[in-house]
């Protein structure tokens, strides 16, 4: 077979134009902040724009509450606080994913256990999960990794079956759908962050779609990112009866937040549209294995995600990596450098200094090999960020470029 000469060796880069870019804010974002300004009042409880944004998120997802926060981070922890986990509870999750899914875990005082990734998905295996459910169980947090869907009818049987309640962590999985409903709509919970790197932006922030509909849980939702302040009646009541934080977002976010909304379909599908068309296109090529999206699913692809076979590929996947760069294709070798649970604070248990609570009241160790499948993944993949400013050339290229890599170490 005719095999084109890497660039890394002196032969031509496959990508000769720049990739295309953007700009993401621009005078609707300036008419919404112009009007929050106007308001005479930045207070989200006071103005419009955040109960707007609110508002139009629910529409947008057929949800019947939702509560803003000021992070992504603070969204999960305000839902951690909702289903009522609290000290000593466990928490499943994953270990392949933002510091911001565990932090409000441990500042519940609860214990993060975590659960086994598919090999083929790179989200969580609904049987590690099962197997590793105990009495202390009380929630599970499920994160939809670089917006590819996780099983989510598995998940959610086991959770009714074992009573445990279910917090999506939707981050990086904007307006993805999984059999006829977005994820986000599935859990009890479902959380967002529209920190700047986000499919969409209000420089921080994030919300908490509240899925049962209860009155009562959404109230307790609302009050746990308000300091446990009660608005939602006439006058605010303050019978504080438990701790919670101030996680509020501004009318400023919110503003952006209206205008940002509106451009989220397009973004979402551009970016369905060209890692579908990547995967598509890369498919059957030697010891590249591209990332499963579920039966029934779709992907918003928040960065591109594959997975090498070293062996039948004939390199390492730093060469690959370095091929890939020199025919111009913008790529990393790996995602995370290790589990999350291989962090100094799992390793030597020390969430606050100077103690091992809260891993102390169960025990809990997190040795090497605690997910085998999910410390394969991080040895194995490969990442490709992927934005709607990309034109088709720059898709095209990244096609030709991954071909072009994997032809020459993989030719017999
Ligand atoms: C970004 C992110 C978070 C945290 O969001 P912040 O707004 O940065 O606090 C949580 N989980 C995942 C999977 C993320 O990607």
């Amino acid at each position: 077979m005719q095999v084109d000469k890497l660039a890394l060796l002196g032969g031509e880069p496959v990508k000769t134009t720049p990739y295309g870019t953007g700009k993401r804010f621009g005078e609707e974002e300036l008419k919404e902040l112009a009007e929050a300004l106007e308001q005479n009042t930045l207070f989200y409880h006071s103005g419009n724009k955040v109960k707007r944004f609110l508002r139009e998120f629910n529409e947008l997802y057929g949800a019947p509450y939702s509560v803003a926060t000021s992070s992504g981070t603070a969204a999960i922890h305000v839902a951690l606080g909702a289903a009522g986990v609290t000290v000593g509870d466990e928490v499943i999750t994953s270990p392949i994913t933002d510091q911001g899914t565990i932090i409000g875990i441990l500042f519940q005082n609860a214990i993060p256990v975590f659960a086994d990734l598919e090999p083929d998905t790179y989200n969580m295996d609904p049987r590690s999960i099962e197997a590793r459910i105990t009495e202390r169980t009380k929630a599970i947090v499920v994160v939809h990794l670089a917006g590819n869907p996780a099983d989510m009818e598995a998940i959610m049987a086991i959770a009714r079956k074992r009573g445990v309640k279910v917090i999506e962590d939707c981050a990086q999985s904007y307006l993805a759908p999984y059999r006829g409903r977005y994820v986000g709509a599935w859990g009890d919970y479902g959380c967002f962050s529209t920190n700047d790197f986000k499919h969409m932006s209000t420089g921080d922030g994030g919300l908490v779609l509240v899925n049962s509909g209860d009155e009562a849980d959404y109230r307790k939702t609302h009050s746990f990112a308000d300091k446990n302040y009660q608005r939602l009646d006439s006058a605010v009541t303050r019978d504080i009866e438990g701790l919670a934080p101030n996680y509020r977002m501004t009318e400023l976010q919110g503003a952006v937040g209206i205008a940002q909304l509106r451009k989220l379909p397009w973004i979402c599908r551009t970016r369905q549209q060209y890692g579908d068309r990547i995967t598509a296109g890369i498919a059957g090529l030697p010891g590249i294995v591209p990332r499963r999206v579920v039966e029934g699913a779709e992907s918003s692809y928040w960065f591109y995600m594959l997975r090498l076979e070293e062996e039948k590929l004939g390199c390492t996947r730093e060469q690959f990596s370095a091929a890939l760069t020199a025919e111009g294709i913008t790529n990393s070798g790996g995602y995370l450098l290790r589990p999350i649970y291989g962090s100094a604070m799992f390793q030597r248990r020390t969430a606050y200094a100077g103690s091992h609570f809260p891993f102390d009241l169960t025990g809990a160790t997190y040795p090497p090999g605690l997910c085998p499948e999910a410390e394969r993944i991080l040895q194995t993949c490969v990442t490709m960020p992927l934005n709607e400013f990309y034109t088709e050339q720059d898709i095209d290229d990244i096609i030709a470029g991954i071909r072009k890599v994997a032809l020459y170490y993989g030719r017999p």
